[in-house]
């Protein structure tokens, strides 16, 4: 078509639309880079645990068998990398879940009944450390995805106990003004500040060879986050090292 034949507003709306299709080109282009990017690290963590057992049988293999230590020490340690390599596979699946639920099947409820049941599915292992945990504020009646909610909040404590020191305590403190703040604080090790702009990334972990202790596949963090975006909330978290950590969830009521 000759341009002086159409007119100046079909021209304009031409136009919109070609901006439109190149903003969603760009967007697709993106979303592919992300995902091939999540396949590639996904990938990366998998190998890791097994490269470790592979290692370990084949020196079983060669020998390592006839000393019962050195036995009893590698199949321990091939206990420890199927631990880490089901906790990934866990963790990928409930990650999957998550993302494929397009909508969230809401309850309403109370966040801090909520909260006290996860504080209760927990004490086991904060009792293990002598750790106890206190939930204070007032009730507040909310609409929620209780399991996905149950998971996010559990994630967070689950984190504040492994990352404290035995002996402590952890304060979890609901609040309201135009929205609904839970703050779950720890007196534990802290997070370094470089660190802090990626804990919520997947598969981020601080210290490698501290998660590999605790376990940890770096993926609890990013599942909490997204779980708290479905439900139009936010989290963010304020820490220093040696003097513990605060992750502050914010709900719309
Ligand atoms: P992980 O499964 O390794 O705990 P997360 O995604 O839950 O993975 O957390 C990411 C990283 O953030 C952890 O490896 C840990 O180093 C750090 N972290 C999370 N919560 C805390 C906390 N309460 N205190 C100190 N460090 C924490």
């Amino acid at each position: 078509l000759v341009l002086d034949e159409i007119n100046i507003d079909g021209y304009k709306e031409i136009k919109r639309l070609c901006e439109a299709f190149n903003n969603m080109n760009k967007r697709i282009i993106e979303l592919d880079k992300k995902r091939r990017q999540f396949v590639a690290d996904a990938s990366h963590e998998l190998k890791s645990p097994l490269a470790g057992i592979k290692v370990l049988v084949e020196s079983l293999q060669q020998g390592a068998m006839e000393d019962k230590n050195i036995r009893d020490e590698f199949l321990n340690s091939i206990n420890n990398e199927i631990d880490r390599l089901s906790n990934l596979v866990n963790g990928l699946l409930e990650l999957a879940q998550i993302e494929n639920s397009d909508e969230l099947r809401m309850s309403s409820l109370d966040i801090k009944e909520l909260i006290k049941d996860v504080v209760k599915s927990l004490n086991p292992i904060a009792k293990n450390k002598n750790i106890t945990i206190n939930v204070e504020g007032e009730g507040i009646i909310t609409y929620v995805n209780r399991d996905n909610m149950f998971r996010a909040i559990y994630n967070i404590i689950e984190n504040a106990i492994k990352y404290s020191f035995e002996d402590s305590k952890i304060d979890i403190l609901i609040e309201k003004d135009e929205q609904i703040k839970i703050t779950i604080k720890d007196y534990g090790m802290g997070i370094p500040e470089c660190d802090l702009p990626y804990i919520f990334d997947r598969f981020y972990r601080v210290d490698k060879t501290r998660a590999r202790k605790t376990g940890g596949a770096g993926l609890g963090l990013s599942i909490a986050k997204h779980i708290i975006k479905l439900h139009k909330g936010d989290i963010e978290v304020k820490s220093k090292v040696g003097e513990g950590t605060a992750f502050i969830i914010k709900l719309p009521i």
